[in-house]
């Protein structure tokens, strides 16, 4: 049995069963005689169940934020935001997808009645393993284009984010989509494990690197097609000609929305020392300014994180932070109530050596450095083995534009941060990972291509 916990008040507040290896192997047979169907039925109808599904989001947003809310700790405004940026995603993926799959000839020869085309077609079965993070927006950045360009979907969520996995499965099937087309698969790590026996036509990942390699590793001698969106150490650097408030505020709300549980959160700020005293008085009046409390309440920022585990990482960051010279300047401490609440914690005075600065925090903690040029940023910014994304704020696009093209990250921001769009790959370098969804690219991966060398 999996017990669904609520961070908030520690209490279980459901059991699922979780599946075994025979029910894996039987969804997968099913999902292997249903998706030919799947694929056969016109775009126009699988468009349809998409949009139904669209509208169900739409029409049940509260009924679903809730959940999300008690499963994960996410405060009830930032579910209820997550949900309402779906329909847009869809929207895009559903504009796009006929061109994407659209048959393209690129040669013709009248002498030689010659022609070469390309079509696409599906891959077939895939998995989906998804993190907890956002629910849905890492499950249905995989499952809407998987979905529309016919494959069927063995969807395994994050074992802390199992309801809003099971309700969002629910809805796919009332707005038309196939029981075996799409199904779910409840339990853990060891859930996942089980799942990847079985052979997929590719397999979409989000989580850690540390769970990302290790699925690589094992698929390695199958050559199965695989996607991993993994974490991240995202840094931002604000430049001396930036507008300070507004860039204090903006990073503020990137490094701790959702408790700074995001794979793009704001990790590490690096601050030009000419505006470092300014920006830091700015930014520590934002963090404290947060409302720290029960994620049910309308005026909740910041709840409690979503594993207790991550608690201990956090007090060891802190700990390790202080022991090499770091200034603590808010938080730094579990709260004293049930929950697994971590205060909004700022640290300056730090530097590389301190794991602050070097590896994934994932919960509501930042580390600010002064710096004195754009190049010492610049090696900073570099000096990780993530490569998710990058911020600047300045004034002048152009110097952004100059640093950002130096820094090894797959996603690039200029004055904004922790920020997704439809339109635009979202894709990790180094241990970020590899392969990307949404854009046309994150449709294109869900399809084969076959070259057609056609003689009169
Ligand atoms: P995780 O790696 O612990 O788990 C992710 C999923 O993999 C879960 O469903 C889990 O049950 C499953 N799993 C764990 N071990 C497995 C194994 N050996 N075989 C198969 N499946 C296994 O990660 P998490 O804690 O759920 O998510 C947090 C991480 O995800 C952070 O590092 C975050 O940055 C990253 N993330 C990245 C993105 C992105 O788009 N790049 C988005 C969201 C989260």
């Amino acid at each position: 049995m999996l017990h669904v916990i609520n961070p908030a008040t520690e209490m279980i507040i459901a059991e699922l069963e979780e599946d075994s290896t025979a029910s894996i192997e039987s969804k997968f047979k099913r999902a292997r005689a249903a998706q030919r169907g799947w694929s056969h039925i016109s775009l126009a109808e699988r468009i349809r169940c998409l949009q139904a599904f669209r509208q169900l989001l739409i029409n049940e947003t509260d009924s679903l934020a809730a959940p999300l809310t008690s499963e994960m700790g996410k405060p009830i405004t930032q579910a209820r935001n997550e949900i309402r940026a779906v329909p847009g995603r869809i929207d895009f993926f559903v504009e796009n997808i006929g061109r994407v799959m659209q048959e393209e000839t690129v040669f013709t020869d009248k002498q030689q009645h010659l022609q070469e085309q390309i079509t696409s077609e599906p891959l077939g079965v895939v998995a989906n393993i998804s993190a907890w993070n956002y629910p849905y927006f890492v499950g249905l950045n995989v499952i809407v284009p998987a979905l529309l360009s016919g494959n069927a979907v063995l969807y395994k969520p994050s074992e802390y984010a199992s309801l809003s996995g099971l309700t969002l499965t629910r809805l796919f099937h009332r707005a038309g989509v196939p029981e075996d087309v799409l199904s779910m698969v409840v339990g853990p790590s060891i859930t996942g494990q089980a799942l990847l026996k079985q052979p997929f036509d590719g397999v979409f990942f989000t989580g850690s690197y540390h769970t990302g390699k290790e699925i690589a590793a094992r698929l390695a001698p199958q050559l199965t097609r695989l996607q991993l969106e993994l974490g991240g150490k995202d840094p931002v650097y604000v430049c001396d000609d930036a507008i300070v408030e507004r860039a204090a505020a903006a990073t503020a709300d990137g490094a701790f929305y959702n408790a700074g549980q995001s794979c793009c959160a704001v990790e590490r700020l690096y601050v030009h020392e000419k505006i470092f005293q300014d920006f830091k008085e700015a930014f520590l009046a934002a963090v404290t300014g947060f409302t720290v409390g029960d994620p049910d309440a309308e005026t909740t920022y910041i709840g409690p994180l979503a594993r207790r585990a991550q608690l201990n990482v956090l007090e060891e960051q802190v700990k390790d932070a202080l022991s090499r010279g770091a200034r603590l300047d808010c938080g730094g401490h579990r709260l004293h109530r049930p929950g697994y609440y971590f205060a909004p914690t700022v640290l300056t005075n730090v530097d590389h050596s301190m794991s602050v600065m070097c590896e994934e925090s994932f919960g509501p903690i930042i580390g600010l450095q002064a710096v004195k040029s754009d190049d010492e940023a610049i090696a900073l910014m570099n000096d990780t083995d993530y490569g998710l994304t990058a911020g600047v704020y300045s004034f002048d696009r152009e110097r952004a534009r100059r640093i950002l093209a130096r820094v090894d990250a797959a996603t690039a921001y200029w004055n904004c941060c922790d920020r997704v769009s439809p339109r635009l790959p979202w894709s990790g370098r180094k241990h970020s990972g590899s392969g990307c969804t949404l854009s046309t690219y994150g449709i294109q991966t869900f399809l084969k291509r076959k070259a057609w060398h056609l003689q009169e």
